[in-house]
């Protein structure tokens, strides 16, 4: 099978290369071509290589390939957020997966909302994700891979830019990349740090360490190697303020409890008042929203250089949970920023219509299911690939 050269680093394409036949005091200036062509040009063959001779091109072209997840959907906002539907490349037994990406346009940047696996392990109760099946990690290949598509989709690379007559503010398109959504990262880790890497790296995607934010319910474990390893901002899904509550919300913390959590929070690498931790905070009508867990949040959360994130529950069909009253996030909001920390309330676009990290998934599996019904009755109707309109949730400062 040929070589996908996509989530591979420096030493692993060198590897490529030996394998080529490249003789090895050429290798690594090879690879540092390869690399800037793959991740900083955003070339899609090895033909617009146009400063590595047509010999090893060719060879590169029998034997690997440059590849990106299938766009199956692609949808914009009128806030300008867009959404697409992805497909992998079969997996081993045949299988092609999905999972959606969500770009999320501001004033001063641009955030892209990535997945680390299809399906998740967790069973989060609130989560939609939670309810699907496990399915299997994504690889670096995959992760990078959608990154790519943002950038192809957005015209997001540097040639582009430097001639775009409306060129974004920042520079880029995408400025932050965020791991939330389908999956746990770090139960990915394997395939999540690499990417993390190859993302931050200042010769090819160079995205700011600060800007790349790993989200996790709470593996705890594998905290101190994510900033060890990657640099990466750490972000929780904290939820909860007391054990009783969030081993029901998050049931990963009856192996990882809060006091475990928030130890290796306060370990974290480099943590200054530049460099916060993100306490994802999900607000769930007369389960986590008391003014008790607001000052309780306080408490657990002191002396870690932290910022909350509020985020009104996303109903989905069949959950029990719902959104709390707006005075109640407000009045939780208050208190948290009367008591030093940054607790913006993210405002959600298009409740109504499903359109949640990890929803477009099954949005596009449930109506695959009907299509087939559809066919298997001779009905005939097409009910194609449509998505669910609108947009997500958007974020505020
Ligand atoms: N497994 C990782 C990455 C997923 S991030 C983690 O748990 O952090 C997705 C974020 O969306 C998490 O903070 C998750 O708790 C939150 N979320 C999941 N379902 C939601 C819903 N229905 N409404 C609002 N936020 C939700």
């Amino acid at each position: 099978m040929n070589t996908n050269l996509v989530g591979l680093e420096r030493p692993q394409l060198m590897q490529v290369l030996a394998g080529l036949g490249v003789p090895e005091r050429q290798r690594k200036m090879r690879a540092q071509q390869l690399w800037h062509w793959l991740y900083h040009r955003g070339a899609k063959s090895f033909d617009e290589m146009t400063n590595i001779s047509r010999d090893l091109c060719a060879k590169l072209a029998a034997l690997c390939t440059i590849e990106r997840p299938e766009v199956v959907a692609r949808q914009k906002s009128v806030d300008g957020t867009r959404k697409w539907l992805l497909r992998f490349a079969p997996d081993e037994h045949g299988q092609r997966h999905e999972a959606e990406m969500v770009f999320i346009p501001e004033e001063d940047r641009g955030t892209l909302c990535i997945s680390s696996q299809v399906g998740c392990t967790l069973n989060c109760t609130f989560c939609n994700t939670g309810t699907q099946r496990w399915v299997r990690n994504l690889t670096a290949a995959e992760i990078i891979g959608q990154v790519l598509v943002a950038k192809d989709t957005l015209g997001d690379w540097p040639a582009l830019i430097a001639t775009s007559p409306n060129p974004p503010a920042a520079g880029r398109h995408i400025t932050n990349i965020v791991f939330m959504g389908m999956g746990e990262p770090l139960y990915n880790t394997d395939n999540v740090f690499p990417a993390c890497r190859i993302l931050a790296d200042g010769e090819g995607l160079s995205l700011s360490k600060r800007r790349i934010t790993v989200s996790t319910a709470g593996v705890v474990p594998e905290i101190p190697r994510l900033g060890e390893e990657t640099g990466a901002m750490l972000a929780i899904s904290l939820h909860a303020t007391t054990d009783e509550v969030r081993d029901r919300l998050v049931p990963l913390n009856r192996k990882y409890p809060l006091e475990e959590l928030l130890a290796a929070c306060r370990a974290y690498p480099g943590l200054s008042n530049a460099k916060r931790i993100t306490f994802e905070y999900v607000m769930l009508k007369g389960v986590n929203d008391s003014e008790a867990d607001a000052r309780r949040l306080l408490k657990l959360l002191k002396g870690i250089p932290a910022k909350v994130n509020l985020i009104p529950f996303n109903p989905w069909p069949g959950t029990h949970y719902e959104c709390s009253e707006w005075d109640d996030i407000e009045r939780f909001a208050e208190i948290v920023n009367e008591g030093g920390l940054a607790a913006p309330i993210r405002t959600p676009r298009g409740r109504d219509i499903m359109a949640a990290c990890g929803q477009l998934k099954s949005e596009s599996e449930r109506l695959r299911a009907r299509r087939r019904r559809a066919t298997s009755n001779d009905a005939g109707a097409d009910v194609g690939t449509k998505v669910s309109s609108g947009a997500i949730i958007s974020t505020s400062r």
